[in-house]
């Protein structure tokens, strides 16, 4: 992406960014990723990660492609990203407390921004750009019109929010996630937490004015910026949950495909799928926060589903339809006994507000005969056991999983 960056929410966008980034995610990427050029020129790095967080192209086929191309050597560091993104899913399902735990002290910090304001003002000036810090101002206003920030300036951003501005680390992940076109519920989240101190504990991103001039090729040097960074706390203890496979039973009896935003291309899952009666997607547009989401990260995610049951109708020849609503369990069971379908199926659903709808609609859906199937990927199922405790387990394994997923050339 050399010039103006603009995402087109379709697999074949996906793929063609890819096929036009793939030369340069050896060396290249390596040497020069840290870099934030601007919005102008993205060239040094994929821009994958809006269609990556919808699945329009999966982590598979981009390592599958970039290793037809490099070798493992050559492109280890643009492949250990894609792995961060598989380490912060494994690890967020093995700690859902962490996801519950965000969720309600972004509802807590926003309800108090009216009663207290020192905390509203400092917020609004933050996330309207207006702090008097160049670098920050312009990425807030990069944030809200591009839905897109480079890592580094991801990590500036959330340390001078932090550690300079001092405010909430859940309210900048809320005004992330709300913006951002990739907005993930792992990699946002986590990556909040590890800038603040929560992650991996005690040690924190202390953004420095020298590291921002050198990385932004002398376009900012923000002055008084905090110079020390201590960790945020928490009280809370976010123990260790194994991960609920859910194992597919077979499904029985008639079954519908249900497409949601965590798996837009529902044609892979064709081979374990088989004469779905009826195909439904769902979602709403207010589940990323009590504050609105941008029109524009709205407008991405509902093409990328949109698309997906265009395709999943022509591929298994089932009629599909969209429900975009607050109420999943009235809309789910209405669907599956319209008709008559006995089990939903559908891609394993990560930790997120997705997950949560469904664990609320579950128990209905059990009482009214409805079972619900979700297939889990290969992907997942072979990284997210490494991904307990630091990236490190997961790193040291990266040889093995590409082999073991047949994701290099012999
Ligand atoms: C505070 C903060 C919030 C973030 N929020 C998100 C988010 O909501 N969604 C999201 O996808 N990423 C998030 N990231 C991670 C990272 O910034 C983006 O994935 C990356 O900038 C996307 O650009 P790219 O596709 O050009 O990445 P590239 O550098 O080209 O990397 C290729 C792919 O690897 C993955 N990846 C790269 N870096 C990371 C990383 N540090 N963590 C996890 N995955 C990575 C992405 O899927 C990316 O598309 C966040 C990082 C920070 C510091």
């Amino acid at each position: 992406m050399d010039s103006s960056m603009s995402w087109t929410a379709t697999p074949d966008a996906a793929l063609k960014q890819l096929r036009a980034f793939q030369p340069r995610a050896g060396q290249n990427y390596s040497a020069e990723r840290n870099y934030d050029y601007g919005p102008e020129n993205r060239s040094n790095i994929s821009c994958l990660s809006p269609w990556v967080r919808y699945q329009l192209i999966s982590e598979e086929c981009i390592l599958r492609e970039t290793l037809a191309c490099h070798s493992l050597a050559n492109a280890e560091k643009f492949v250990q990203e894609v792995f961060w993104r598989s380490y912060f899913k494994g690890w967020l399902e093995h700690h859902p407390s962490v996801w519950a735990q965000y969720r309600s002290d972004v509802n807590r910090l926003i309800r108090q921004l009216e009663d207290k304001p020192e905390l509203q003002d400092g917020y609004l000036a933050a996330s309207s750009g207006h702090t008097g810090i160049d670098a920050f101002d312009f990425w807030a206003r990069e944030l809200v019109t591009t839905g897109y920030l480079h890592n580094h300036a991801r990590m500036w951003f959330a340390s001078i929010w932090i550690f300079t501005l001092r405010l909430p680390w859940q309210l900048g992940a809320d005004f992330f996630y709300r913006h951002l076109l990739d907005a993930d519920p792992a990699s946002n989240t986590l990556s909040w937490r590890w800038v603040a101190g929560l992650h991996t504990k005690g040690k924190t991103y202390l953004a420095r004015a020298s590291n921002i001039e050198k990385y932004t090729g002398g376009r900012f040097a923000p002055a008084g910026l905090a110079e020390v960074a201590s960790p945020v706390a928490e009280d809370e203890i976010h123990s260790l949950k194994p991960i609920e496979t859910r194992p597919g039973c077979d499904p029985s009896g008639p079954i519908g495909l249900l497409v949601t935003e965590e798996n837009c291309t529902p044609e892979d899952l064709a081979g374990q799928v088989e004469d779905p009666r009826s195909i439904l997607g769902i979602r709403t547009n207010t589940d990323r926060s009590p504050l609105e989401t941008s029109a524009l990260a709205n407008a991405f995610a509902s093409d990328a589903l949109t698309g997906a049951l265009t395709r999943a109708e022509r591929r298994f020849g089932a009629p599909a339809s969209l429900a975009v609503t607050e109420d999943w369990t009235t809309a789910l069971v209405e669907w599956a006994e319209g008709n008559r379908i006995q089990t939903i199926v559908t891609q394993y659903l990560p930790v997120g507000p997705t997950r949560d709808r469904i664990n609320q609609a579950r128990p209905v859906l059990q009482n009214s005969g409805i079972r619900l199937l979700e297939i889990p990927r290969p992907y997942d199922v072979a990284c997210w056991p490494n991904a307990t405790k630091g990236f490190f387990k997961l790193k040291a394994r990266i040889p093995d999983l590409i082999q073991t997923l047949g994701l290099a050339r012999a």
